[in-house]
């Protein structure tokens, strides 16, 4: 909410973390969200969906490094790959990082929200146009359902599991994702903030350890989202994230530009979950 003050403030939960703007770049409403781009005095532009924060300039690197780069170096070769939601093109950015990664199709179900981004955050956009990019405008939940490629890591880039963005969450649908995923695949998903959604978490894990055989979930300090924790749950078939050899991982990581991940930071973030968010059985 941008107030008469001239500050922003995303309430969540009966927190409330706030933004002093230095302008408002732009304002509008698809038929999907209503969509503003902020400038924020200390984390840059922000775009901002229905009143909560997705990305700020500063700070989004953190965010798409870490919803990529556990997946795509814990598969040893990933060569297709299908983002859902995502649509400001940071994820995509991050995977095409990826050499062995021949294509990559992006589902996002607002149109808008790819425009805004190419115009008002061209750092983070400016992959999409890259060849080996299929751009669809579709909710991802029909579209698993009418398509039979097979992937080998699936990314859900979602907004918080409200309005378009629920159906992503619902078992159904991570039932229906199994029938995309290659035997040997890996599916990871943003999953909201472990102090604010804790029980909500626990029963994502629980209901993705009846569909995946490894369940890893990992978190990371981030200055623009409600309660300053954000986490991932990575769901895999085969490959576990931390059973990946450092070498292996130093090796495909050497020269790629990254600023946030690195092959401890790999470990880090899997060895690192908090104990209130781990189960009896796995704190021993
Ligand atoms: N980093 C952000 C976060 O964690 O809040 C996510 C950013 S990204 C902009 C989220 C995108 O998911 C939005 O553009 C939204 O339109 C899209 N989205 C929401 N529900 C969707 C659905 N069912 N299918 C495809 N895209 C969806």
């Amino acid at each position: 909410m941008l107030n008469k003050t001239g500050w922003f403030y995303e309430e969540i939960n009966g927190l409330r973390l706030g933004f002093l703007v230095e302008g408002i770049l732009y304002q509008g409403h698809s038929s999907y969200q209503e969509i503003y781009v902020l400038k924020f005095k200390k984390l840059g532009r922000a775009l901002i969906l229905d009143q909560c924060i997705q990305l700020t300039e500063r700070d989004e690197f953190i965010y798409h490094e870490l919803i990529v780069h556990p997946a795509l170096f814990t598969h040893p070769c990933p060569q297709k790959v299908l983002v859902i939601g995502g649509g400001d093109g940071g994820s995509v950015r991050e995977v095409l990082k990826h050499e062995m990664v021949e294509v990559v199709d992006l589902v996002e179900i607002d149109a808008e929200v790819i425009k805004v981004a190419e115009k008002y955050f061209p750092s983070v956009s400016n992959r999409l146009k890259d060849k080996r990019v299929n751009i669809h405008i579709s909710d991802g939940r029909w579209y698993i359902k009418k398509n039979r490629f097979k992937y080998d890591i699936v990314i859900i880039d979602s907004t918080d599991p409200v309005g378009p963005a629920k159906v992503l969450y619902e078992k159904g649908f991570q039932q229906d994702l199994v029938e995309v995923l290659n035997e040997d695949g890996i599916m990871v998903i943003q999953s909201e903030s472990p102090y604010l959604h804790e029980q909500f978490i626990k029963g994502l894990c629980d209901f993705l350890k009846g569909i995946y055989p490894i369940v890893r979930i990992y978190v990371y300090a981030t200055p623009s989202y409600p309660g300053g924790m954000w986490s991932f749950i990575l769901g895999s078939f085969k490959y576990d994230p931390l059973m990946v050899d450092e070498a292996l991982i130093e090796t495909r990581w050497k020269g790629m530009h990254t600023k946030y991940y690195n092959p401890k930071v790999h470990k880090g973030v899997f060895l690192s979950v908090p104990q209130f968010m781990l189960k009896e059985e796995e704190s021993e």
